[in-house]
């Protein structure tokens, strides 16, 4: 095991959170009954907030962050996990109140850990990594609503993104026909690409919320909130459903309760921190099975360690496009 490793510290100080990219040693890290090998990690929209402390998603400090990484453990007191096992973890906090991905080792729970599924090398699975499977988690949700095919068209907000670009390749590759919203034009090819039907500008989202508008989309993933939410659920057929995960537009929900009394629309909170082991496992094995590796490796960029805090700047300012994959040195 090294005795020291690269690692992102965050520390808090008299004028607020400060990032530093420095050697750590395991002493450094928190409690855990695993110990893995970091080989990749990823930049999701909770990172760019954690690194750029633009809002409190640290909350102990000093702490290592990263959300997500995928690696081998090098020793385990937990009975799950032995030694050279390949593993994944999303959330549970990490990142946020116990240290995370961003460093050559992470100390963790082995309950918080996921066995790397069958078909996914530690690469692929941070490229999927918290983002995607979120995207999981919307589509299984707006399955077990009873959404087929047939239903009608699915709509998905910020499809640019993360959790966007990979919600697409999903349902398209599922036989739905999906529509993306998104705010750059500059992306439509690429979004055709990954098997939207269709892309619409985001501003059709902006505008005042009516209690109910025209009926138009099946189903909806959600990544924006704000006024967008209020307006797409406005929109969705009578019966249908939202899958509502994020919040890059605002926390706001400026609706009213017309498309759930008078449509029967079901709106479904996703979240991926605290998803039981067995919802892990469901997602990660569907993603093994669904999601296009080819499409994957499309919509997905490697960064080197040191472009971090620069490329938290760009997820937040919405320039990122699909997914950010870090290697961690070791
Ligand atoms: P990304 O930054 O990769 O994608 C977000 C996308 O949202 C942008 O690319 C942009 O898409 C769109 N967007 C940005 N600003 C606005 C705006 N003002 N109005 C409407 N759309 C906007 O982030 P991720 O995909 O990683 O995460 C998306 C959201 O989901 C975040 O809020 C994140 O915190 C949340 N999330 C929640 C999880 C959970 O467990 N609930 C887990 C993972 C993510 P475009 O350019 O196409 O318009």
């Amino acid at each position: 095991m090294p005795e020291n490793f690269p690692a992102y510290l965050i520390s808090k100080t008299d004028n607020g959170q400060i990032t530093e990219l420095k050697d750590i040693t395991l002493d450094e890290l928190m409690d855990g009954d695993v110990t893995v090998k970091v080989e990749y990690s990823t930049l999701n929209y909770k990172d760019g907030l954690a690194l750029t402390g633009r809002a409190p998603v640290v909350r102990r400090f000093p702490l290592v962050p990263g959300i997500d990484f995928a690696g081998s453990v090098v020793s385990s007191e937990h009975p799950g996990f032995k030694q050279g096992d390949k593993v994944v973890l999303n959330g549970f906090g990490v990142g946020e109140v116990h240290s995370g991905g961003y460093a050559g080792m992470a100390r963790v729970k082995g309950d918080w850990l996921v066995a790397l599924p069958n078909g996914f090398t530690p690469r692929q699975a941070m490229a999927v990594g918290t983002a995607g499977y979120t995207a999981m988690l919307c589509v299984l949700a707006l399955e077990q609503h009873g959404l087929t095919p047939d239903s009608g068209d699915i709509l998905v907000t910020g499809a640019a993104g993360g959790v966007g670009s990979v919600a697409v390749s999903l349902l398209s590759r599922l036989g739905y026909q999906v529509t993306g919203s998104s705010g750059r034009a500059s992306q439509r090819e690429y979004l055709i690409g990954l098997g939207a039907q269709e892309v619409i500008d985001r501003s059709e989202f902006n505008g005042k919320v009516k209690p109910l508008a025209k009926e138009r989309w099946a189903a909806a993933i959600d990544v924006a909130g704000g006024n967008t939410l209020a307006n797409v659920l406005s929109q969705i057929n009578y019966g249908g459903a939202v899958a509502a995960c994020g919040l890059a537009e605002s926390m706001d929900l400026p609706t009213s309760v017309a498309p759930f009394i008078l449509r029967g629309v079901t709106l479904y909170g996703i979240d991926s921190v605290m998803a039981s082991i067995e919802k892990r496992q469901l997602a990660w094995n569907r993603l093994a099975r669904d999601l296009d590796l080819a499409q994957l490796e499309a919509m997905t960029v490697e960064l080197p360690f040191s472009d971090l805090p620069a490329a938290a700047e760009e997820i937040l300012a919405g320039n990122v496009r699909g997914r950010t994959l870090v290697k961690i040195p070791s």
